[in-house]
């Protein structure tokens, strides 16, 4: 469904001098009429300026600490474009590692934090046709680009390709697709170069910010964070100035999933399952009725494991 279509819910305010009326007086029906305008935040954190290991991306890394405050800045430098935009309500969800790299008590009032795992939509749980735009805040490329800071999709540690459909996709697609199936289009995301134009190749008209260069898997030459918290603020303004323009990005269904492992053993154990074929040694395939069924197989998949507890 195109945004186009989903009806605008509309709040009344009365006047914005309540105290100017008399105890009896009733309060004016001639009221402004505010849009409501809500918009969804899904942050990573490989493509944050100046992220290159995983001495930045984990809290084994030395510099960690540092990085979640970048992390949380960048992430604030859409949420305060996003409020001075006319944004009413915000949801941010912390998309990285553990899901518990973002300051919480750092954001205003108006914004809901999406925390830890699992969760269903995974780095887009919280996400519903009530909202007018998606945000990607460290996007980085996927693990069949030959280019870009920490490039993977999903899980560097296990898999090598994840397509939708027949071709290969990046996190940030596989997400734009989860959202279109809801009829939020994806309107913005920032990253390294390698990200934004593997983005840039499926979902054209977005908005984007450059946060670094990739040199190569594990080097860039990057922006300061205070520039590039500037460039992500400026986009996603002229982004959200533009919102007519943006279409859901919806593929077709039934969604035709497959998943690539780099172990031979994850690909013959799901096999035993009726509903997964067997497509390669090391590949999967399986056929989901929409996004959301898709996007749960996955994080069966890379999350499920009998050692689980609690
Ligand atoms: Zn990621």
């Amino acid at each position: 469904m195109s945004i186009m279509h989903r009806a605008r819910r509309a709040i009344f305010v009365t006047s914005a001098f309540p105290f100017l009326l008399s105890p009896v007086a009733k309060p004016q029906t001639s009221a402004t009429t505010v849009k409501k305008l809500k918009v969804y935040i899904s942050v990573d954190m490989e493509g944050v300026a100046g992220v290159v290991t995983a001495d930045q991306l984990g809290p084994g890394g030395f510099e960690y600490e540092r990085f979640r405050h970048f992390m949380t800045n960048e992430t604030m430098a859409a949420v305060n474009a996003a409020n001075q935009s006319g944004a009413t309500e915000i949801v941010v969800s912390d998309s990285h590692g553990n899901g518990e790299s973002l300051l919480i008590d750092e954001f205003p009032k108006n914004v809901r934090i999406v925390r830890s795992w699992p969760r269903h939509g995974g780095m887009m749980a919280g996400l519903d046709s009530s909202f007018d735009a998606a945000l990607f805040i460290g996007y980085h490329a996927s693990t069949t680009n030959l280019r870009g800071v920490r490039a993977h999709t999903f899980s560097s540690a296990h898999l090598t390709r994840v397509s939708l459909n027949g071709n290969a996709v990046t996190e940030g697609e596989f997400n734009a697709a989860y959202a279109g199936a809801l009829g939020v289009p994806v309107i913005f995301a920032s990253g390294d170069d390698a990200a934004l134009e593997e983005l840039k190749s499926r979902l054209e008209n977005i908005e984007t910010a450059e946060t670094k260069k990739n040199l190569s898997f594990h080097s860039a030459e990057t922006l300061t964070p205070e520039v590039s918290r500037e460039r992500i603020g400026t986009s996603v303004k002229v982004a959200l100035a533009r919102l007519h323009d943006f279409k859901p990005y919806a593929i077709k269904t039934p969604v035709t999933l497959e998943i690539s492992f780099k172990n031979y053993m994850p690909a013959l154990m799901l096999s035993y399952l009726r509903t997964v074929q067997r497509v390669d040694s090391h590949t999967i395939r399986f056929v989901g009725k929409d996004m959301a069924e898709v996007s749960d197989f996955v994080d069966v998949v890379d999350g499920y494991s009998p050692d689980l507890a609690p």
